[in-house]
């Protein structure tokens, strides 16, 4: 989400007429988009703020503006702790960046320190210019907000309640997405399965993708984040009678105890989300299933952990993202009782990992010898002689190619797996 909206604010940018520079030094504008999902983010942004705030001693023309989640949280507090701060505008708002630009760039009215704070209920109306990564994977934001208020999470209060596109402007993008020749696309949401409830039009998450699979030149379609309580039978079923739709679903569990999960407001019991499972896994067999995991929230005593362990075990996913609880301003979280402490959080984090690594190399270690279809991407980002790409579903292919492969699906020969990827030659 984090990163598509840094790709609407180059977008912006680029259409003010700025270029973008790897050099810090160079920069007129400087945008640091924020994250406060934990607290070890936060704490990096503040540290580059004083990176910046040396920077800006030597060229007091550079502007600094603030953006994201930890800018609708702090507001003008930022101000008063960081007076070389420029800008703060919120996750709603990337908007505004437009107006603060070119109100600088005419020279007309200098707006230092302005805030652009509100959360704008016609945000979701608005198509914004997006500067992309790459050219054949497109992010796509189909919904904003929150309404699950998840104890440990500050999205409903830095993102807003839920608000869906409408179907036709996202048509409209997916559209010219093809015509600029990207060929795979990934909705984006907070909790996608819920898209539409705020809508007129009669409209679900298996509507909209019956609905956007029929649009020719994108050839593959993914979604994140799926919120297992709003997970139907109904969208299974789509997921699978429509070919586009890759074989991956992204389903965070966060915890294997049903007494964590109600302490975390998930509004589902352990039974429940493996009902799922075994319906996904019935209904499509080789999908492969993702998920988060959050140890130590508060409560989180050793057997509810170990439920965690067993509910890795039996599930068996793909790949797993595992963090330790971090206490978040504004959440229910933090007023609950008995807090774990840091050293027993990093042991059970470990573990996790521990296991996980295990089981998503065991499960790549099965796919030595088998022929895997692969949308090429571009240079691999570990070494720039070899192409990377993904499967359907979601695994990193690495392989020697030609230029002319970027953007085509071609097949490949698996020849080694390794933690996080598979090598493997073209056939
Ligand atoms: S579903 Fe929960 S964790 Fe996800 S964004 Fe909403 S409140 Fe946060």
């Amino acid at each position: 989400m984090n990163v598509h909206d840094s790709e609407k604010m180059a977008g912006i940018l680029s259409e003010t007429g700025y270029m973008r520079t790897d050099v810090t030094n160079d920069a007129d504008v400087i945008v640091l988009n924020t994250c406060s999902i934990r607290d070890k983010a936060e704490q990096k942004f503040y540290s580059e703020l004083g990176r910046l705030n040396k920077i800006k001693k030597n060229r007091p023309n550079l502007k600094i503006a603030v953006a994201g989640c930890i800018a609708q949280q702090k507001g003008e507090i930022l101000f008063n702790k960081f007076p070389y701060v420029d800008y703060v505008l919120g996750p709603n708002n990337i908007d505004s960046l437009q107006e603060w630009i070119s109100s600088r760039a005419q020279n007309k009215e200098h707006r230092s320190q302005t805030t652009a704070l509100q959360i704008n209920p016609e945000y979701h109306t608005k198509t914004l210019p997006v500067r992309r990564e790459g050219r054949v994977r497109a992010w796509v934001s189909i919904m904003y907000g929150c309404d699950n208020y998840c104890a440990y999470c500050v999205v409903p209060y830095t993102r807003g309640r839920e608000r869906s596109r409408s179907s036709h402007d996202i048509k409209t993008e997916l559209i010219k997405l093809a015509k600029d020749g990207f060929k795979e696309v990934t909705f984006l949401g907070q909790n996608v399965n819920s898209y539409g409830k705020n809508l007129l039009e009669d409209s679900s998450f298996s509507s909209l993708l019956k609905a956007l699979h029929e649009v020719d030149g994108i050839d593959r379609i993914r979604f994140v984040t799926s919120h297992p309580k709003d997970l139907s039978e109904k969208l299974i079923k789509t997921m699978k009678e429509l070919p586009k739709v890759c074989n991956h679903i992204h389903l965070p569990l966060q915890a294997g105890s049903d007494k964590v999960l109600s302490l975390m407001n998930r509004k589902y019991i352990f039974g429940e989300y493996m009902e799922k499972v075994t319906m996904l896994k019935q209904a499509i067999p080789d999908i492969a299933i993702t998920s988060d995991i959050i140890v130590g929230f508060p409560g989180e005593d050793d057997a509810d952990f170990n439920m965690t362990i067993n509910a890795l075990d039996e599930i068996q996913y793909d790949g797993i993202f595992a963090f330790k609880y971090s206490k978040r301003p504004d959440t229910k979280a933090l007023d609950l009782p008995d807090h774990i402490n840091e050293s027993t959080k990093s042991a059970r984090l470990k573990k996790v990992l521990k296991l996980q690594e295990e089981i998503t190399f065991g499960k790549n270690k099965r796919l030595e010898g088998k022929v895997l279809k692969v949308l090429v991407e571009g240079p691999s980002n570990s070494d720039k002689s070899r192409l990377t790409g993904r499967t359907g579903n979601n695994k990193i292919v690495n392989f020697y190619g030609d230029e002319k492969d970027i953007g085509q699906f071609v097949n490949i020969n698996i020849l080694q797996a390794r933690q996080h990827s598979l090598f493997g030659e073209k056939v």
